[in-house]
């Protein structure tokens, strides 16, 4: 009989619940929306509601080794309470484990959406034959996730893995963490819009003003990463700043613990070929490595002692999966 986890993926806009077997196949997957705005409340009782089908659906099929649920937020790992979470208003200081383990009468391992990220991506991603890993998750704001030895690094009091605000300009843009220049500003879908605008109002990014009008509310980051394919120069600096930031901060990373492996994943990983050459660039010029490859065709074949910098595999399934290997670990 196989043994198989569930696994659920909180975010602002979609909650995701899949079973996975112990190989990583998906048994099961159900996408439903957030209604954040209905309050924590109401979303806990979709989620534990969602799980509930889900486990009676597979009973008899295999053995249920837990549930493992990631959650935008900073988690306190020893109470599962949620310390912070800007994008889930109101569940600051909330006893979210406990409430879902109440709800369902059995115990949850409760992860950071972004450290689960990592997880997926070192189990079944790109970082399936490294032990260990960084990971980098660049969606409204910049996540990051530790992986050492097949498992997440949380550091004393659980935080560990804010990549997002790692300081690439010290007297930068405010960050809504209180600081001021962190890669979040430089490299987020949000960060990529704002400096668009500031582009724009600074007169000299015509074609940007020009999409700005005419998609309003949709002008988002693909719209800036389709001007750059085509050439223009306002929107193809855009995504330097974004490698030069990415760049800085996985400099840091390599110098400091000179992991085999830095995974970029989240919505703006599209962007890719539009930030990767100046991300390697700053690389290669300030970090301690001595070489870089890049793409996931290469991972097999590079020469053990190659620090790799690549995308992610899983795209938005990568915090789906590794929060359902939260229990098989
Ligand atoms: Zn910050």
């Amino acid at each position: 009989m196989h043994s198989y986890a569930i696994g659920v993926d909180l975010g602002g806009t979609n909650l995701r619940i899949s079973a996975v077997d112990e190989n990583g196949t998906l048994l099961e997957k159900t996408t439903l929306g957030t209604e954040v705005s209905k309050g924590r409340d109401f979303v806990i009782g979709e989620m534990t509601d969602a799980i509930r089908t889900l486990r009676d659906k597979l009973r008899g099929t295999g053995e249920l080794r837990g549930i493992g649920i990631g959650v935008p937020g900073i988690i306190d790992m020893d109470t599962g309470l949620m310390r912070e979470s800007p994008n889930l208003p109101g569940w600051s200081e909330y006893p979210v484990r406990a409430e879902i383990e109440k709800r369902l009468g059995t115990p949850v391992i409760l992860e950071n959406d972004a450290n689960a990220a990592a997880l997926g991506e070192k189990w079944l991603g790109a970082g399936r034959d490294q032990d260990s890993l960084c990971m980098f998750t660049l969606g409204t704001g910049v996540g990051g996730g530790l992986v050492f030895n097949g498992k997440i690094w949380h550091g004393n009091n659980g935080m560990a893995g804010e990549l997002g605000h790692t300081v690439v300009e010290p007297e930068g843009h405010p960050c809504g963490c209180g600081g001021r220049g962190c890669v979040e500003q430089y490299a987020s879908a949000t960060a990529v819009v704002r400096m668009a605008h500031e582009a724009i109002a600074s007169g000299a990014a015509p074609e940007l003003k020009r999409a700005a009008e005419t998609h309003a509310s949709e002008f988002n980051s693909r719209v800036v990463y389709q001007l750059a394919l085509q050439g223009d120069k306002p929107a193809q600096d855009i995504y330097r700043r974004v490698g030069r930031a990415l760049g800085i901060v996985i400099t840091n990373m390599i110098n400091a613990l000179n992991l085999p492996m830095y995974v970029i994943g989240g919505g703006v990983s599209s962007a890719w070929d539009a930030f990767a050459p100046t991300l390697l660039e700053e690389v290669q010029a300030r970090s301690f490595i001595y070489s870089v490859t890049t793409p996931p065709a290469t991972l097999r074949t590079a020469p053990r002692k190659t620090t790799v910098i690549t995308r992610a595999l899983l795209g938005s399934d990568a915090g789906l999966f590794g929060a359902a290997k939260l229990p098989m670990l």
